[in-house]
């Protein structure tokens, strides 16, 4: 049985014509700098964010954690929002291995901060303070993309401030294609960006961390130091190089396949399973307690793989077809017509 799997666009498999790809690169040692597709692939995503330079990391987690370790000494501190992936969601890594402090602030509905409680955050220069360095946007942000006027608001005010700006941008190009706008404009404003290779782009795994060169050397060092210098890489570049061409400009099939889940879900109209919102390629729900599980064990049996809890995040990704989507919905509708005993699981997060 052919499984749809929603729980997140990180579950996606290369494709036969990405491994391909990766069986042709040419290799070579990158730690040594020896690797020339590691070498093409890192110009080519520099010249396509229009960015000096870029460097390939196993995950987003690295980058940017790397990114708050080139922009933040000890005894400093970044802002970003209590939900932002970098401080919630990455085990409070810069804290532990770089002693850099976060300073936490309430997300606005829209994914966006607002910046007079960003200005009420940063610390006056006293002595019993951290000094207040960086400040992290993410976007897309539960599916959410963030204005571009937002994004410059953010520049001029961290300009004002002396603040350098970080966007986790695991999901950029979801951004991108959902604006309509090359991918450049979204990060125009930036000090450093990072994003994943290993979510709707569709590779087996990878990130990179993109920002001007003087900030990439310094990097590399960092990467280092955190167990992520890598070999052949090339080989992981390659499937990189392949999505950039291939499967990005698809992404707005994913936004629409999430759409048609959504109306979907409204279409139910069943007290049971909310829709809460969609935004890009992710459908947020709420499922009634009483089918927590049971749902989800309904599903599973029928090919539909849906996360645990009864916080329902439905995520499209290129794996997730046209037709798939009536399937799920057939499945759901099933599944709520039946009789279903209520098997709680434990809410687990899968950002
Ligand atoms: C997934 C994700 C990351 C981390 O990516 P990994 O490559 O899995 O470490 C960082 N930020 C955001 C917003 C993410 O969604």
């Amino acid at each position: 049985m052919k499984r749809i799997d929603l729980r997140s666009d990180t579950v996606t498999h290369p494709s036969a014509a990405m491994k391909e790809a990766m069986c042709q690169a040419e290799l070579g040692d990158d730690v040594w700098g020896d690797d020339p597709t590691a070498h093409a692939f890192q110009e080519e995503v520099a010249d396509t964010l229009r960015k000096e330079a870029s460097l390939f990391f196993p995950t987003a987690t690295m980058a940017n954690l790397t990114a708050i370790l080139c922009h933040c000494q000890r005894g400093e501190e970044y802002i970003a929002a209590d939900q932002a992936h970098c401080y919630r969601w990455e085990a409070g890594g810069a804290a532990v291995l770089g002693s850099v402090q976060p300073q936490t602030i309430d997300i606005e509905t829209d994914g966006t901060l607002d910046l007079d409680k960003v200005a009420s955050k940063i610390k006056p220069d006293d002595p019993h303070h951290a000094i207040t360095r960086l400040l992290c946007i993410e976007n897309t942000h539960y599916g959410k993309i963030l204005p571009l006027g937002f994004m410059a608001e953010a520049r001029r005010f961290c300009d004002r401030y002396g603040l350098k700006l970080h966007m986790d941008g695991a999901r950029v190009f979801n951004a991108a294609v959902g604006l309509g706008v090359d991918v450049s404009t979204v990060v125009q404003h930036m000090d450093s960006v990072s994003f994943c290779l290993s979510k709707g782009l569709g590779c087996p795994m990878g990130a990179l961390l993109v920002g001007k060169r003087e900030l990439i050397q310094r990097a590399i060092r960092w990467r280092k130091m955190l167990g992520g210098g890598m070999r052949q890489t090339g080989m992981m570049a390659a499937a990189g190089q392949y999505a950039l061409k291939n499967n990005v400009k698809r992404l707005a099939d994913d936004h629409y396949n999430a759409e048609r889940l959504a109306a979907g879900i409204q279409a139910l109209n069943d007290p049971r399973l909310q829709l809460d919102f969609q935004a890009t390629n992710m459908v947020f729900a709420k499922l009634a307690e009483e089918l927590d599980g049971g749902l989800q064990e309904f599903a599973a049996g029928r090919g539909v793989t849906l996360p645990p809890g009864s916080d329902q995040r439905w995520v499209t990704h290129i794996d997730v077809h046209d037709s798939d989507i009536d399937t799920v919905l057939e499945v759901i509708r099933e599944g709520l017509a039946a009789n279903i005993e209520a098997r709680p699981s434990t809410s687990k997060s899968l950002y």
